[in-house]
């Protein structure tokens, strides 16, 4: 099957109900471009090149959402480019996110990404640190919580997956009742190629997907 053929299926069985995250890392312009002439409305990045290369023709068309690792030197282009960062995940990037934001005069829609496996080397807020974390970004008026993203400890068996994502919608669920000012939880972003059905049992309203979209990597 072609990417829009891949694409057009994917969103008649995710419906109106969650959103569709093109994963675009390492795919060519054209190849996303695809995507967006099939219907789909965001497009996830990880690497600034992709992305700038990518935004180049397909520019206001799409939604753009940063999946990739905060870098500091990289956060002003970040910022200048994308609709959301769905990776926020340190008191340090969050001050710059908030800095720069405000020397540009906007806001930028952030989601908290959650380790919810527990991993040494995986980027996130550990589950018992992301209330503090979340009641800190409260004093950074620029950056706009919008809810929470998860990877998960990475494998090809779906049901794997589901306790890491039943711990973070039920964190989702635990900081939106504290009701905490300029905190809005409205997306839990989880699930990938092999997981998002899963994902989206356990609450998931936006799915990252590449491999089913593009083919393997
Ligand atoms: C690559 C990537 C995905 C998509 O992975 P696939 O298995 O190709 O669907 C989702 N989220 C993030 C953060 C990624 O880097």
């Amino acid at each position: 099957m072609s990417i829009e053929q891949n694409v057009k299926k994917l969103l008649s069985e995710l419906g109106p109900e969650v959103q569709l995250v093109v994963a675009a890392k390492n795919r060519t312009p054209a190849e996303v471009s695809e995507c967006i002439s099939a219907g789909a409305k965001i497009i996830g990045q990880n690497y600034l090149q992709d992305a700038r290369r990518a935004y180049q023709i397909i520019g206001e068309e799409a939604t753009w959402h940063f999946i990739g690792r905060l870098q500091r030197n990289k956060i002003t282009r970040i910022i200048s480019m994308f609709d959301m960062i769905e990776t926020l995940d340190s008191l340090e990037m969050a001050s710059l996110v908030n800095h720069e934001c405000s020397e540009m005069g906007r806001k930028m829609p952030v989601l908290v990404e959650v380790n919810s496996g527990r991993e040494a080397q995986k980027s996130g807020v550990l589950p018992e640190e992301l209330e503090s974390f979340i009641k800190r970004l409260v004093s950074y008026d620029r950056i706009k919580v919008m809810g929470l993203m998860t990877m998960g400890p990475l494998s090809i068996e779906p049901e794997y997956y589901r306790p890491y994502f039943s711990i973070t919608r039920k964190l989702f669920e635990h900081i939106d009742a504290l009701n905490l000012p300029g905190v809005q939880m409205k997306y839990l972003s989880m699930g990938m190629t092999d997981s998002y059905r899963v994902a989206i049992e356990e609450g998931a309203n936006i799915v990252r997907i590449g491999s089913k979209i593009f083919g393997p990597r």
